[in-house]
């Protein structure tokens, strides 16, 4: 797309941009932008890798040292009384399409990348990592 249509498509949704910028050595094109209503931040790195990525990440800082982010990092990975599909993340790994799955539980953040060659298949296991990534930051 366009990157005027991207724009204006983020401004449909309630977003604004914040500041964007180009980075010369992966030749992309940022942008950051911030949701209104929530704060949310999202950027969009733009470059011709035939990689889509998505990520998001949630603060996750801890209360204390019993590692509980990490904790439930993992086991929303493993699915709920909710969402009852055994290993979500195993069944996902399983699938050829993607070409980077992973979570990572940082000292104060949590992320969950995902990258595919497939533009078809990226919002399936996007939907699937933001439905549990929300789960765990619902349970903190
Ligand atoms: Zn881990």
């Amino acid at each position: 797309a366009d990157t005027d249509d991207v724009h204006e498509y983020a401004a449909k949704l309630g977003f604004e941009k914040v500041s964007e910028q180009v980075i010369d050595e992966c030749k992309s094109a940022a942008v950051l932008y911030k949701h209104k209503k929530t704060g949310a931040e999202v950027m969009s790195v733009a470059n011709d890798d035939e990689n889509k990525v998505f990520g998001i990440v949630f603060r996750t800082p801890p209360k204390n040292s019993t590692g509980i982010p990490h904790i439930l990092e993992h086991s929303v990975l493993c699915g709920s009384r909710k969402y009852p599909l055994k290993e979500p993340f195993v069944e996902l790994l399983k699938g050829s399409l993607h070409t980077f799955l992973n979570a990572f539980t940082y000292p104060d953040r949590t992320c969950y990348p995902v990258a595919s060659t497939n533009t078809k298949v990226t919002p399936i296991i996007l939907v699937t990592y933001l439905l549990l990534s929300f789960i765990q930051h619902h349970l903190l």
